[in-house]
Order: C-alpha cells, then sequence, then structure tokens
C-alpha cells in the first residue's frame, strides 16, 4: 500500500469516526423519566423501542408496564399522556401501575405516551409546569407538558401536515401530534415513529382492547365522551347505560370517518384490538380560564376525572364480559367513589 493511500484510509477513518461521535451525540438524547412507582402487580417492565428498535435512547422513548395474571384472559392496553397537558389520563395509567393487580388476562400500560410532549411546559399554559400531589410518602411532583412532540427533538414544521398513508393535510404543527400521526410510519418523523411503535404494540402483544386516555376544556363537546371505533361501538354504547345508571353521566360518539390519524380510528382500524378512546373536562383547556387549577379546580377536580376514567375503562371491559363472555380482570383500584372522597394522594405510592 502506498504512503499516499495510508494516508487517504487513516483520513477516511478518522472522519468516519468524528461522524459516529456526532452520531452519539444526538442518540443521546434520551426521553424524560417521570415518577412512576411499580406496585405489586408490574410484573415486567419494558420499553416501546423493544417494538420499534430505532427509537431506543431517542426523546419519545418510554416505558412501558406489563400487569401479567396466572389466569388466561385478554390482554388490554391503556395509553395516558398522548397529550401531556392532559393529566387525568396520565394519573389514570399511573394508578394502574402503582396499584392494579391483573387477575385474569394481562395489562399492558404506558403513562407517559410522548415524554417528548411532556419535557416542556404547556405553551397554552406555560406558567403551571408542573403540579404536585400529596400522598403518603410526601409530595410528588409531576410535569405538565405540552400537547405535541417537543419542536426541539423533531425539528422545524412543514406548512402542511399530510397523514400517512391517508394524504389528508392538517395545519404543519399537528406534525408533532402523536394523535393525528396514527398509524404511524416506521421511517417517517419522530412522532410518525411514535405511533409506528404503539401500532406494533397492538399487533405483536395481541391486544384486545385499547383505550387512549385524553382531556378536554370543560366547554368542550368532547368532554365527559367516550369515542369508539365503529367495529366495537356497541360496547361502548352499553358501557354509557352502566355507567348512568352509577350515576356517572357520559356521551358515545363513533370516530369521525372523514378524520385520520386518531388512535381509536386507527388503531380499530389497522389492527385486532377493540379501540376507545376517554376524554374528562380539564379546566385548563378550556378557552377563557387564565389562571387554571389543574388539581384542585373545585367543579371537576383531578380526582373526579381520574375516577371517571377508571369507571368508564371499567364499565366497556363489563360490557365485553356481557357481549363475549370475558375481559381482562383487575383488583386494587380504587371506587369511583373512594377516589372522589378521599382524593388521588390517598392512592399513588
Ligand atoms: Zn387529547
Amino acid at each position: 500500500m502506498s504512503i499516499r493511500r495510508t494516508f487517504t484510509l487513516i483520513t477516511l477513518i478518522a472522519v468516519a469516526l468524528a461522524f459516529s461521535c456526532i452520531g452519539l451525540q444526538i442518540s443521546a438524547a434520551e426521553p424524560t423519566m417521570h415518577d412512576v412507582r411499580p406496585g405489586y402487580g408490574v410484573t415486567r417492565i419494558g420499553w416501546l423501542s423493544d417494538y420499534h428498535a430505532p427509537l431506543k435512547a431517542t426523546p419519545v422513548d418510554t416505558r412501558v408496564y406489563y400487569l401479567e395474571s396466572e389466569v388466561p384472559g385478554p390482554t388490554l392496553f391503556i395509553l395516558g399522556g398522548t397529550h401531556s397537558n392532559e393529566i387525568a389520563g396520565i394519573m389514570s395509567a399511573t394508578l394502574f401501575v402503582e396499584r392494579a393487580v391483573a387477575t385474569a388476562g394481562r395489562i399492558i400500560v404506558v403513562p407517559y405516551a410522548n415524554p417528548s410532549g411532556a419535557s416542556y411546559p404547556d405553551t397554552l399554559h406555560p406558567q403551571i409546569g408542573f403540579y404536585t400531589i400529596t400522598t403518603k410518602s410526601g409530595p410528588r411532583t409531576f410535569r405538565y407538558g405540552d400537547r405535541r412532540t417537543n419542536p426541539e427533538h423533531q425539528g422545524p414544521d412543514p406548512d402542511q401536515y399530510i397523514h400517512y398513508p391517508t394524504g389528508v393535510a392538517f395545519d404543519g404543527n399537528e406534525a408533532r401530534n402523536l394523535d393525528r400521526a396514527h398509524p404511524g410510519k416506521a421511517d417517517g418523523t419522530l412522532t410518525q415513529q411514535l405511533a409506528y411503535a404503539y401500532h406494533r404494540l397492538l399487533i405483536d402483544e395481541e391486544v384486545d382492547v385499547a383505550f387512549d386516555l385524553h382531556e378536554a376544556g370543560v366547554t368542550s363537546r368532547l368532554a365527559n365522551m367516550v369515542i369508539a371505533n365503529p367495529k366495537n361501538l356497541d360496547y361502548a354504547v352499553i358501557a354509557i347505560v352502566d355507567l348512568e345508571l352509577q350515576g356517572i353521566v357520559m356521551n358515545v360518539e363513533h370516530s369521525d370517518d372523514q378524520f385520520p390519524g386518531l388512535s381509536h380510528r386507527e388503531w380499530g382500524d389497522h389492527t385486532q384490538a377493540a379501540a376507545y378512546l376517554i376524554e374528562t373536562p380539564n379546566p385548563g383547556q378550556t378557552p377563557g380560564i387564565t389562571d387554571p387549577d389543574v388539581v384542585n379546580d373545585p367543579v371537576n377536580p383531578l380526582a373526579r376525572r381520574v375516577a371517571t376514567h377508571l369507571a368508564a375503562i371499567d364499565a366497556v371491559l363489563a360490557a365485553h364480559e356481557m357481549v363475549d363472555g370475558q375481559r381482562t380482570k383487575y383488583t386494587g383500584l380504587p371506587s369511583y367513589d373512594d377516589l372522589i372522597k378521599f382524593g388521588l394522594g390517598e392512592y399513588l405510592r
């Protein structure tokens, strides 16, 4: 080998090493971790990147908790934090991880669906930043994040966001909205890949019933709503009647045919899972309320919103048991009345 060729080779190796170091620096942007304290029901903890390896060590990788029983039965999937300011969903999923014990079938829980959205304050009410709940083990503080992926993680928004695979166009900032990205794209943007990982999870784990937990402004049409994929709408209707008999008033509707990218639509259409989305009323998302108390609001306290999520999940599963003859069963979660009476802090670990 000539001296010149050797020199060129050394230069190339040096350049390659430099680039690999740059690559390492970028991929070392790890996900923000949040305070979730697994209870006795958790049999295994994994990462979302187990379902889509390119997400490993990116800001959207997140913890997946498995609560497996010894008794055969359906697989239930609970997703909180699709939108990181919709904290009743995050707290409901957190209660599953901290308190629930599966007694038939198994439960897969992700409390922070988009940790990138939970890595920065809500753009509508940045003053909130964090919220604190007093528990028996002391005050616990949680991020009140934004509804979209952090722009620092995904880069600038396009003028228009084109949903994959339908080609429907949205405002450019919706490119960072996980709930406009389903069923996702394996080689797409960070948010599209995040959606794709959930699509893989649902298929690989053969999930039977899936819930995506959200909140909406207190005056929104969506507040206190169960939205169901058309294929599993009947179960939601039965659940609404059941809830009303318990004194919990909710509305029901099916996925909009013209509006792609939402979890209940795409999970239900592209996987075997019955897909539901639940919305509770959050004063922090209400236009006109400038200084909301997202935990202790007198009309819609966080404990009541979480109790509503838990009651709606149970009612839908009861409808599945009535029609299909089986459901995922679990113990350990507070009743609707107890959660409102004693507060969330009583049940967080
Ligand atoms: Zn939402």
